[in-house]
């Protein structure tokens, strides 16, 4: 889904260095800055790699595809569940609510203590980061802990992170199985979801074999599902969505 919306591919390196040079140039990879480590060794660096990811998510505009799956679930008696490990915000962007949303991997737009000094966290909002996109510094300073005064980090889990605070996901987590408990014959969506990183496939398995959910999987490069009843289709997300709406529409 971002990255029909114009956002940077993370996977494989090639990928995340042709979006970060400055990181390519010190050889370093995704999992080593995304990483709370990162902001303890290299705070100005680490915030200038998530203070651009924010800058970027903020302005990026979800593509048509959004809408499209918006306009869908308006139109059932239940609605709209959305569980994405993405974290830049944009299916609430694309007005669907929040309280339909569960974002397993936490969400760029809040913020929590990097120590962390407390079981709190809130939204980055107000800060404004300031980017030396060529070198990946951070030129503000970085945001801190309103308990504490030590720096702030982003609330999103990242690699070797046993200090994410997942109190909100948890509480999405909560308010999904809730609706999943009272939706009945569930079609599940799952768009761009790989095998590499796989809790997004895990939920979709688990919706079809604990709530009787139906699979329709697009993905590029690995469409194959597990049922003969599922469809898969090798398309990206906004390609398909639209085929899809081109034929409703019909
Ligand atoms: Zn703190």
């Amino acid at each position: 889904m971002g990255v029909d919306s114009g956002l940077p591919d993370f996977r494989g390196s090639e990928g995340f260095w042709k979006a970060y040079p400055a990181l390519c140039q010190q050889a370093i990879p995704f999992y080593e800055i995304a990483n709370p480590a990162a902001f303890r060794r290299h705070p100005q660096l680490a915030w200038g790699f998530y203070g651009h990811r924010l800058r970027l998510y903020r302005n990026t505009l979800p593509h048509a595809g959004f809408d499209i799956l918006r306009r869908w679930g308006a139109a059932k008696t239940h609605g709209l569940n959305v569980y994405t490990s993405n974290v830049d915000g944009h299916f609430q962007q694309a007005g669907m609510q929040d309280t339909h949303i569960h974002e397993c991997h936490g969400s760029i737009h809040y913020l929590q203590c990097l120590l962390p000094c407390r079981d709190s966290i809130w939204q980055a909002d107000p800060f404004i980061p300031e980017v030396d996109e060529m070198q990946c510094q951070l030129l503000n300073a970085a945001p801190t802990c309103p308990h504490c005064g030590g720096m702030a980090r982003p609330n999103i889990l990242m690699f070797g992170d046993a200090d994410w605070l997942e109190q909100r996901a948890q509480q999405q987590a909560a308010r999904q199985a809730n609706w999943l408990s009272r939706a009945s014959r569930p079609l599940v969506i799952e768009l761009g979801a790989g095998t590499a990183i796989p809790s997004v496939r895990n939920f979709s398995h688990r919706v079809m074999l604990e709530y009787g959910g139906r699979l329709l999987r697009i993905n590029l490069r690995e469409s194959q599902v597990p049922f003969a009843q599922d469809v898969g289709l090798a398309m990206g997300a906004l390609e398909a969505l639209t085929a899809i709406q081109a034929v409703l529409d019909h």
